[in-house]
């Protein structure tokens, strides 16, 4: 027998079954580019389910093309509708149908490219079943971190982040443990307002704020960008998710998006994570663990980069970052209710209820309000979820009890 006969016999025996996929939000800005890299590797990765809560005709579009087992929507309706077109695929609705694609004994691997607080149950549901999980939903993490990290440790399900900066200090740590890093630098572009002089801040307008000089974002991220309150929620996620305390944690501003996030080890060794702004790098990465691939994507020439600047954060600028900082150091329900209080300023600012300075506002009014809980009620009459998220019931329940202090404050402005 030749050598050519051995190798490729020995390439049928080895060669490992597609993974299987569930991408939670698979019409959106992640769901998309985890989608291109799938078209890119079917031999690699294959659709086991897709979900998207509004954007019918384009899931359509995925379902012919990726075939998927199962499709998810948001309502009965629309998968009645989109059941006529394709009968090989099973079309369900709803957050129960959400959390059984994701958990789903055939399932490899979950995106969880869906966004806010909405991710909370199917990717707990899946980290119970002990799945690979590609995280670019940040808000469970900063809704129940401990109790996603705890659980993941037990069932072995592996968290992998796919959000820039995290996926950065991610692959800067490798395997070194915890009690080797000595601090984590996450890096911010800045945003759309990052020069905008602070007396037209009360002039912002929704095209502006969506308008993010570096990145392509979701609506959601891009106005959470532009507060910066978007790093505030990634502290408390890298906290969780690199076993580091707040302290440890510092922002920095990096107008180009090279940098993605640095970590600095105790022998005084800094490793920082280069690339461009290109969202399928991160998720690539997360859907080859611990391999990589060859996609196709942006280029970065590095003598093109004439200077990389590194400047610190303004806090009258960005006062929603100094908000979440703390809401980060008191941990227990804050985070929660911080970030059940921010989905519901962002949703009002969308639809032109509020204006973009009424978003801090708004937050510091909830935050000051759960620090009155504590000082004026008696620990006995106070909820015990407020005190300690020790079940998804209870970031449940401080998310909504965020979301209906902010929903009183913005009725009061409007
Ligand atoms: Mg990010």
């Amino acid at each position: 027998m030749n050598s050519s006969k051995i190798f490729k016999k020995s390439k049928r025996v080895f060669s490992t079954p597609p993974k299987k996929i569930t991408i939670l939000g698979s019409t959106g800005s992640i769901g998309q580019s985890t989608l291109e890299i799938v078209r890119q590797f079917p031999k690699k990765f294959q659709i086991y389910a897709l979900s998207c809560n509004n954007s019918t005709e384009l899931l359509a579009n995925q379902i012919k093309e990726f075939n998927p087992k199962v499709a998810c929507v948001g309502s009965k309706k629309q998968a009645l509708y989109l059941q006529n077109s394709f009968p090989k695929t099973k079309l369900v609705w709803g957050m129960d149908s959400l959390s059984e694609i994701s958990c789903d004994k055939e399932v490899d691997m979950l995106v969880a490219g869906i966004v806010g607080a909405a991710g909370l149950k199917p990717t707990y549901s899946a980290i119970l079943e002990g799945k690979n999980i590609v995280f670019a939903n940040k808000e469970p993490l900063v809704m129940a971190g401990e109790l996603f990290v705890k659980t993941a440790k037990k069932t072995g399900a592996k968290l992998l982040p796919a959000d820039s900066e995290h996926n950065a200090i991610f692959q800067s740590i490798h395997e070194e443990p915890s009690e080797r890093i000595s601090k984590l630098f996450l890096t911010a572009s800045g945003g759309p307002f990052r020069d905008k002089p602070l007396d037209k801040f009360d002039q912002i307008t929704i095209d502006e704020t969506l308008n993010h000089p570096t990145w392509k974002m979701g609506k959601k991220i891009s106005v959470d960008s532009a507060t910066m309150m978007n790093k505030g929620l990634e502290i408390i996620e890298a906290r969780w998710l690199f076993d580091t305390p707040v302290e440890k944690i510092e922002v920095i501003m990096q107008r180009e998006s090279f940098v993605h996030s640095i970590v600095e080890f105790v022998d005084g060794s800094f490793l920082a994570h280069m690339g461009p702004p290109d969202m399928k790098i991160p998720i690539s990465y997360c859907l080859a663990w611990p391999e990589r691939l060859r996609i196709n994507r942006s280029r970065m020439n590095p003598l093109n980069l004439k200077k990389i600047h590194f400047e610190p954060i303004n806090q009258k600028r960005f006062p929603c970052l100094n908000l979440s900082l703390n809401v980060a150091k008191k941990g227990g329900s804050f985070p929660a209710v911080l970030n059940g209080a921010n989905e519901e300023v962002v949703s009002a600012f969308l639809k032109e209820k509020i204006k973009f300075l009424d978003i801090f506002k708004t937050l510091s009014f909830v935050i000051e309000k759960l620090e009155n809980v504590f000082k004026t009620i008696k620990k006995e009459k106070i909820p015990l979820y407020l005190f300690e998220i020790l079940t998804l019931e209870d970031a449940i329940q401080a998310d909504q009890w965020g979301r209906k202090q902010a929903i009183k404050f913005i009725e009061q402005l409007t």
